[in-house]
């Protein structure tokens, strides 16, 4: 990569149609190499999240009386221009987060699939006509937009959770606030940058950045807004919730998995192996659907052990820019000390650590652990929380019951994989595993963008981003009666 290429971005607020600095700003640095300078971005106070708020709601009358094509048209040239910049959002994406760049440019190529997508979605219809019950009575049940939608989104996906947000909400009819992750403001800007050409009426879309805390809790509890999209942590979400029931504002909340991936006797060693490295290690396990609880069948447990310990001295950790690396850096170094200690307390608990858990060197100065295996036991801590980073536990299972029981023993129910060749059991499985995604010798990941996302209880409030089903958050129903 030549220097000349990695550009310093001046990211700055949208706010009705209008670009803005902030109250005040942040840097931004590149977890692969800290002495690097990813953005320097504007940080919104309370007034302006005021502002952006009134904007969306005086945009929102025309835009959601807009006609479908408008709207269908707008998201088709945002979706058109990431496709063609998928390179460059990519490049973005792995040295803002940290994500290796083939993974990071399939995020960006993600996010425009996803605005094709609702592009699509502005145009069907979204309603029924029934037979009333009543002679000479027409009956139809219509949807309409929400209204003004608040978009708070995490670091970990920072263009592809984005993107299904205000596509969703632009391809209904409302208007948008979006807040990213303070952690990935440049992503939140260039997104934003390409939705500010495509033509919407001033104030339909407002981009603010600022943290959580402080921006995050204003537009949540003190603004007008009329929905809360959140993606995010469960303990910010659960506050999220309380504060949007006081106000009664609709809220969608995407939280945290602790997912689970049962490897039965009879599963294909191999395949097994690397659906564990790809479901645990990819993105330096720091995805909500990150295989964390790694559930082997007695049988086949040591074998399983020694193939991964096997193949993860094999990955390569290093710069997210590096030609043949599988696992970056993790995002800052407050993950990497929680990482960190997660393993130690595991360890203290009695755990065996069987690889990695280690902060690594590399040439350029960024936050690099080796990929730690625990072999644990349902009751470790490390086993029942959301790591976020890096380290899996492998829990010995007896028979396919003991596995599936294992695997629902959490109180979050994002979702959960089983590599077997059994029908029975992977029939079995997804039927009973207590989740809102299943996958059979796949990874634990949710690859495909035009099918609904989502998770239970502690992982999810069950409504779904992704998919026609997203309709079901971001519009209203109405009934609507007719004499004929
Ligand atoms: P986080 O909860 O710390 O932050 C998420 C967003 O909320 C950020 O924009 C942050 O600024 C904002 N925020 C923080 N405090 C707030 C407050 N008090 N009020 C309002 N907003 C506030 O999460 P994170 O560390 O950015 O992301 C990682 C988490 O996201 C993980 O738990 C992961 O599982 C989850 N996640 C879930 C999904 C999913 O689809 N279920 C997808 C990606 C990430």
């Amino acid at each position: 990569m030549k220097r000349s290429e990695l550009h310093q971005h001046n990211a700055r607020q949208y706010i009705n149609g209008r670009w803005e600095t902030g109250a005040t700003t942040g840097v931004r640095r590149n977890p692969s190499d800290t002495t690097e300078v990813v953005s320097e971005y504007a940080r919104a106070d309370r007034r302006q999240a005021e502002r952006a708020v009134r904007a969306a709601a005086d945009a929102f009358p025309a835009w959601s009386h807009s006609t479908a094509q408008r709207r269908a048209d707008a998201l088709d040239a945002i979706g058109s221009e990431i496709l063609a910049r998928q390179d460059e959002l990519g490049l973005l994406v792995a040295r803002e987060q940290g994500r290796p760049l083939p993974d990071a440019v399939a995020e960006a190529q993600r996010a425009g699939q996803l605005f094709k997508y609702f592009a699509g979605e502005a145009l069907r219809a979204h309603g029924e006509t029934l037979a009333s019950a009543r002679p000479g009575v027409q009956v139809d049940v219509t949807r309409e937009a929400v209204g003004v939608v608040a978009l708070v989104t995490p670091w970990s996906s920072p263009l592809a959770v984005p993107a299904r947000k205000i596509a969703a909400a632009l391809a209904f009819g409302n208007s948008v606030v979006f807040k990213p992750s303070e952690r990935v403001p440049a992503c939140g800007w260039m997104l934003a940058e390409i939705v500010s050409r495509a033509a919407l009426p001033a104030g339909a879309f407002n981009l603010l950045m600022g943290s959580g805390r402080e921006l995050g809790a204003a537009l949540v509890e003190g603004s007008a807004v009329d929905a809360i999209s959140f993606t995010g942590s469960g303990a910010v979400g659960a506050r999220v919730t309380q504060a949007a029931a006081k106000r009664r504002a609709r809220v969608q909340l995407e939280t945290g998995g602790q997912n689970a991936l049962v490897v039965m006797a009879d599963a294909e060693l191999e395949r097994a192996v690397e659906c564990a490295v790809q479901g645990a290690y990819a993105c330096s396990g720091q995805r909500c659907t990150a295989s964390s609880r790694l559930i082997v069948e007695a049988p086949i447990y040591d074998a399983f052990v020694a193939r991964l310990r096997q193949r993860m001295a094999a990955l390569r950790v290093g710069h997210a820019l590096e030609k043949g690396v599988a696992v970056g850096p993790v995002i800052d170094d407050a993950q990497l000390a929680r990482n960190l200690e997660w393993v130690r307390a595991a360890r203290e608990e009695g755990a065996e650590l069987v690889h990695g858990g280690e902060a690594l060197e590399r040439p350029s100065p960024g936050y690099y652990m080796s990929p730690a295996l625990l072999l644990a036991l349902p009751g470790h801590k490390a086993a029942r929380a959301e790591v976020f980073g890096p380290v899996a536990c492998v829990l010995q299972a007896q028979d396919y019951g003991h596995a599936l029981a294992l695997a629902n023993d959490s109180t979050n129910g994002l979702c959960a994989g089983i590599c077997t060749r059994s029908l029975a059991h992977a029939t079995h499985f997804r039927r009973h595993a207590r989740v809102g995604t299943t996958l059979v010798n796949l990874p634990t990941s949710a690859e495909d963008y035009h099918v609904p996302s989502g998770g239970r209880r502690a992982g999810g409030d069950g409504a779904r981003a992704q998919g026609r089903q997203a309709a079901e958050f971001f519009t209203l129903l109405k009934t609507n009666y007719v004499q004929a």
